[in-house]
C-alpha cells in the first residue's frame, strides 16, 4: 500500500469518525447520567445599567463540573439538545435559579430580574408554561421577575407551538429575551411577531463598534433607533472595553454586560456583591440625612 495513498486517508478517516462517534456516545451516556443526578452548577453574569451603576439583571449560566474541568455549555448543550435531555437539565437550571435567586432577593434594597437561558426543544414542548409556572409558584417569585432568552436559532423553526408558548409566557408576566441578535439570520419579523421585551445584541457586533465609523456603529445605532421606537429595550452583550462601554451608552444603550464589569461567578459572589452594594446605598443615605440636616 503506498504511503500517505487515498487508502491511508480512508483509514485515518474512519479512525476518526469512529473516534468522534465514540467521544460523543461517552459523553452522551455521562450527560444522561449527570441529568439524573443534577450534577450541573449555575453561573451568574449580571446585567448593568451604566448611568447609575447598578445591577439590573443576573443571567443564570450552565456550567457542568467533571473530574478535572468545567464544561461549558456551548459543548454539551447541542448534545444535550440531541440526546433528548435538555427538558430534564432545562427544568433543572430553572428551578435552581429560581430558588438561588429567591435567596439573593432576600435584602429587598436591591430589584433586579433573573434571566434564564432556553433552548428551542423546551419551548415545543406542551407543558413548558406549567413548567415554569410551578417553578415560579415553588419559588414564591412573581413571574414579572423571570426573563426567559431565546435565541434567534430557537425561532428558525417557525413552530405553532413555540409560537403559542410565547404568547402565553408573556401573558403570565414573564419577560421575554431575544438573544444574541445580529449573530446569524437575525429577522427584524421576529420582533413584530413574538412578544419581546428586551434585545439583546450580539457580542460580534458590541466587539467592533468602538470606531465611530465601522459598519457595526452605524448599523447598532440605527437598530437602537428602531428597538427603541418599538418600546423593546436593548442590551449590549459582551462589553470588554471602555471604549465598548461608551460607544453603547452614546448610543443610548445604557443596558449593558460583559467582561469589562463582571467575569460569570457563582451564588455567594452575587450575595457578597449585593451585600457590599446595599452597605453603599445605606451609607450614602445616611450621608444624604446628615447633609440635609
Ligand atoms: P449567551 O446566553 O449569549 O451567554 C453569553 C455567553 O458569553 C456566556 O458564555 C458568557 O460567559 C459569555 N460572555 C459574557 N460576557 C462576555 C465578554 O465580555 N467577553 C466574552 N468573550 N464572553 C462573554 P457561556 O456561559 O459559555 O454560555 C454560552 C451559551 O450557552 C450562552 O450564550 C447560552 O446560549 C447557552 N447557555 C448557557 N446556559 C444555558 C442554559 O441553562 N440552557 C440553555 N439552553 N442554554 C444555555
Ligand atoms: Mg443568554
Ligand atoms: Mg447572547
Ligand atoms: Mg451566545
Amino acid at each position: 500500500r503506498a504511503k500517505n495513498g487515498i487508502s491511508d486517508k480512508i483509514c485515518v478517516f474512519q479512525d476518526n469518525m469512529q473516534e468522534a462517534f465514540l467521544l460523543k456516545y461517552q459523553i452522551e451516556s455521562e450527560l444522561r447520567q449527570a441529568a439524573k443526578s443534577q450534577h450541573f452548577e449555575l453561573s451568574y453574569h449580571p446585567v448593568i445599567e451604566s448611568q447609575s451603576d447598578t445591577i439590573t439583571m443576573i443571567e443564570a449560566l450552565i456550567r457542568w463540573p467533571l473530574a478535572n474541568t468545567t464544561q461549558l455549555p456551548d459543548e454539551f448543550i447541542p448534545i444535550a439538545e440531541e440526546a433528548g435531555l435538555i427538558q430534564t437539565i432545562g427544568q433543572w437550571v430553572l428551578e435552581h435559579a429560581l430558588d438561588q435567586f429567591k435567596d439573593m432577593l432576600c435584602d429587598d434594597h436591591y430589584k433586579f430580574r433573573l434571566s434564564v437561558n432556553v433552548s428551542a426543544c423546551q419551548l415545543c414542548d406542551n407543558g413548558f408554561v406549567n413548567t415554569v409556572q410551578s417553578a415560579l409558584e415553588q419559588a414564591s417569585v412573581a413571574p414579572q421577575m423571570l426573563v426567559l432568552e431565546i435565541t434567534e436559532a430557537a425561532l428558525l423553526q417557525d413552530d405553532q407551538t413555540i409560537n403559542n408558548t410565547l404568547m402565553a409566557l408573556s401573558e403570565i408576566g414573564v419577560g421575554l429575551a431575544l438573544d444574541d441578535f445580529g449573530s446569524g439570520l437575525s429577522s427584524i419579523s421576529h420582533l413584530l411577531h413574538y412578544p419581546f421585551e428586551i434585545v439583546k445584541i450580539d457580542s460580534s457586533i458590541v466587539q467592533n463598534i468602538a470606531q465611530p465609523d465601522s459598519k457595526q456603529h452605524d448599523m447598532l445605532q440605527g437598530l437602537s433607533f428602531m428597538l427603541d421606537k418599538l418600546n423593546i429595550n436593548v442590551i449590549g452583550e459582551g462589553v470588554e472595553t471602555a471604549m465598548q462601554a461608551k460607544a453603547c451608552s452614546g448610543m443610548g444603550i445604557t443596558l449593558q454586560q460583559g467582561f469589562l464589569f463582571y467575569q460569570p461567578m457563582n451564588e455567594a459572589k452575587v450575595k457578597s456583591i449585593l451585600e457590599d452594594e446595599s452597605k453603599a446605598n445605606r451609607l450614602s443615605l445616611v450621608h444624604d440625612a446628615v447633609n440635609t440636616n
